[in-house]
């Protein structure tokens, strides 16, 4: 049976509008399973109707004229029930409906089955004998198995046909597309839809014919590469924001890495052509990246793609078609780079629509940080029919608009001029302390170590750095980078940020972020062996990596030192020996040595419960939100099926936040939130509340949140915590802070309008 089954998805996925999706369904499953008929009826809820959308053994004439109320018949029974009914004799059932139009009397059996998409009945599929006879097991669970996978072929069918005839008539349409909010404002704009010139996997093996002549190529290619990103990043430099900025270096790192030059060198001298060598060290730092689940991380695969594609460019000889850009540009496409974001002038830029990726993806990332609104993971069109149409992003609810009729258009003029009045509001506050208005201060620290930041980020709105990342480092190369390299990396940032304080975190490897070079078979990783884990069992690892640390940090005085993912005061006692150990190592060679404050991430429940005795041990405490409420909730935070049950205001993660500041209390130790939680403006007033000392959140969420802190005073933070706590849902906490930040005037930082 899984051939028939992958066969009709195949063709409904293929099909150009939802009749032709639902022609074929009814035909091939009337064939695949022997039926007399087969029928599909939609349910449409405006009209709170069931609709004979297709048929193929009931009278032709009753498809599209059939309509049967939302509650009638076995129809109604099988979508409101959301079950599978089987009948040998559906006549006599009392909920039978008799329809003259469709000619039913002839048929006697009945399997209808509701078809589902995000909890939400979409239609049923009908199935009938002429004998009394139940379906059996074999059919029931053929077309519950088929009609599991319909429903998102179904959405595409429908939205495809729409787009179709808003192209062929020109009209204006209500409907939107549904993807996830990725960087918040309202776009207005003409869709571009980018895609890739050169096709890296349409590339063959081929036998090299002169070495020498493949490797020069490359090595030119390369340099043009090069060029074009230096280009690039002066010409469109001066209008992005340092920490955007950033990204041009990151680019111009990959491109130097051994990795990348000496891999394909190697496998050019091995024998294979250059294209062909250069697809394959490009398909395998592809697989690396992709295998994360860390959704930021794996957006490096899309850098690393877009990369190989240029330099595929160059060595194909094809030029790069020149982008006229429309004034109002919305980027749109299956998979859009860092590249193609870069390379559209930042005045034309108006907003960015992805197939692909999550609200944490690169991409995601850096349109917050560009300021530009964003919508991710908009799957339910095809990216071929939307070109040069008028689009409206709301990055807020991660809508989009195709051909917006004039009602939506005024609608969203108004939310934009509210939205251009609270943004001025908020450049007001910079260079402004971030202290509530009874004059308690809460410091705002950055998240850094996403990108190779060669410049300083954000350091004149910032208190420092609350969270480096080191991963990214390890995760570029094809072995351990070495102390001296490491050290070179670590000096950089302590340097950018001195005197403020920056926390650099110990690796953070393992589970949802595998070194190529290091592999680990764990068919649980995030329960598995990552972060201090992996490290205490790899003191000659720990070590380096600490020693690196202290020496970038002589003579500046700013380090502070964090251990991720701690689960027992054993793997905190463990990593303070070795740390102790590394600076006495340092100390005998001559070097002069401080010892920096060390910390632990709290983000593993059972952190949560001994707070006091960590707290004990180390000098600060840092909540990973992120992991926190992973674990806390059991939800892959990576997982669309369950991302709607991923949610850091759960009262459950709220709690576990008050027993940690508890805790920490104990010994007076200050407490930070670096989890995306910390950037919510939502979530500030509740922090506040809690008590935490300090936030780390991404570069674009410092003004936003020093906002609220400066709208509210600690007694009104407190009081709302109070209400929160009483909550039993996350949905009432958020309802409890949206209504918390309205009472501010700034509703608008969660929603579009003010
Ligand atoms: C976290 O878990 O909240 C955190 C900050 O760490 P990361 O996102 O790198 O796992
Ligand atoms: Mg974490």
């Amino acid at each position: 049976m899984l051939e028939p089954l992958r066969r009709i998805i195949q063709s409904v996925n293929k099909a150009a509008s939802l009749e032709d999706a639902v022609d074929i369904i009814v035909s091939e499953v009337k064939k695949a399973v022997a039926a007399d008929a087969c029928s599909v009826y939609l349910t449409d809820a405006d009209s709170r109707e069931h609709l004979l959308q297709a048929t193929d053994g009931l009278y032709a004439e009753a498809v599209g004229q059939v309509r049967l109320p939302l509650h009638r018949g076995l129809i109604g029974w099988v979508a409101e029930r959301a079950e599978v009914v089987n009948l040998d004799d559906a006549n006599h059932h009392p909920r039978y409906l008799y329809v003259e139009q469709t000619g039913e009397e002839r048929f006697r059996a009945f399997l209808g089955v509701p078809i589902i998409q995000n909890r939400k009945v979409l239609g049923v599929l009908v199935l009938r004998q002429h004998d009394a006879c139940r379906f059996s097991d074999d059919t029931v669970t053929f077309v519950m198995t088929l009609a599991a996978q319909l429903a998102a072929a179904i959405v595409l069918a429908r939205n495809t046909g729409e787009l179709d005839r808003l192209r062929r008539h020109d009209g204006l349409s209500n409907r939107y597309l549904v993807g996830l909010a990725a960087s918040p404002g309202i776009a207005f704009g003409t869709a571009y839809v980018v895609f890739a010139s050169a096709d890296l996997d349409a590339v063959p093996d081929k036998p090299v014919q002169d070495i020498e002549a493949d490797i020069a190529a490359f090595r030119s290619a390369l340099a043009e590469v090069a060029d074009d990103i230096s280009g690039l990043a002066e010409r469109v430099g001066g209008s992005l924001r340092e920490e955007d900025r950033a990204l041009f270096d990151a680019w111009r790192l990959m491109l130097q890495s051994e990795s990348l030059v000496d891999d394909t060198i190697t496998r050019i001298r091995a024998g294979n052509w250059v294209q062909g060598a250069l697809r394959e060290t490009i398909a395998e730092h592809i697989a690396l990246f992709d295998r994360m689940d860390d959704d930021y991380l794996r957006e490096r695969a899309s850098d690393v793609r877009d990369l190989g594609r240029q330099v595929l460019m160059r060595l194909q000889k094809l030029d790069v078609p020149e982008a006229h850009y429309p004034p109002s540009t919305v980027l749109i496409g299956d998979e859009i780079s860092a590249m193609q974001i870069a390379d559209v002038p930042r005045e034309s830029l108006a907003g960015i629509v992805s197939s692909g990726g999550s609200n944490s993806s690169h991409i995601a990332i850096l349109a917050r940080g560009m300021g530009v609104p964003a919508a991710m993971g908009v799957a339910e069109y095809r990216v071929s029919q939307i070109e040069g149409q008028e689009l409206i992003v709301d990055g807020y609810r991660g809508r989009v608009y195709v051909a917006p009729s004039v009602v939506i258009r005024d609608e969203y003029d108004r939310l934009a001029a509210d939205d251009r009045e609270l943004s001025e509001e908020l450049n007001a506050l910079r260079g402004l302390p971030s202290e509530t208005t009874d004059g308690h201060k809460l410091r705002l620290y950055l998240n850094t170590g996403l990108v190779s930041e060669q410049r300083p980020l954000g350091i004149e709105e910032s208190s420092g750095v609350g969270l480096y990342r080191t991963e990214l480092p390890f995760l570029v190369r094809d072995r351990f980078p070495g102390e001296n390299t490491q050290m070179q990396i670590y000096q950089q940032v302590l340097e950018n940020f001195m005197p403020r304080p920056v926390t650099i975190r110990t690796l953070d490897i393992g589970g949802d972020k595998p070194l190529n070079y290091f592999p680990v078979e764990e068919s649980n990783p995030f329960l598995g062996w990552r972060g201090i884990r992996l490290t205490r069992d790899h003191p000659e690892l720990f070590i380096t990596q600490v020693r690196a640390i202290l020496r970038a940090a002589i003579g500046l005085d700013n380090l502070r030192l964090l251990l991720p993912m701690i689960t027992t005061v054993d793997e905190v006692d463990d990593a303070l020996l070795l740390i102790q150990r590394a600076a006495d190592e340092l100390e005998d060679e001559g070097h002069d040595i401080a010892m920096p404050p060390v910390g632990v991430m709290i983000e593993v429940p059972a952190a949560v419960y001994q707070a006091d005795a960590l707290a004990r041990r180390v000098s600060f405490m840092s909540v990973g939100t992120n992991d926190l409420t992973q674990y806390l909730l059991a939800v892959d935070r990576n997982n669309p099926h369950v991302a709607t049950l991923y949610d850091d205001l759960h009262p459950a993660v709220l709690r576990a936040l008050m027993s940690v500041v508890a805790g920490a209390r104990v010994y007076g130790r200050e407490v930070s939130v670096c989890g995306e939680m910390a950037g919510n403006p939502l979530a500030a007033p509740l922090l506040l509340g809690i008590g935490v000392d300090s936030l780390s959140m991404g570069v674009g969420s410092l003004l936003p949140v020093k906002g609220v802190i400066r709208s509210i005073s600690r007694a009104r933070a407190r009081e709302l915590l109070r209400v929160a706590l009483q909550c039993e849902t996350g949905l009432e906490v958020r309802r409890v802070l949206t209504d918390a930040l309205d009472e501010i005037g700034l509703g608008g930082l969660v929603r579009p309008g003010r």
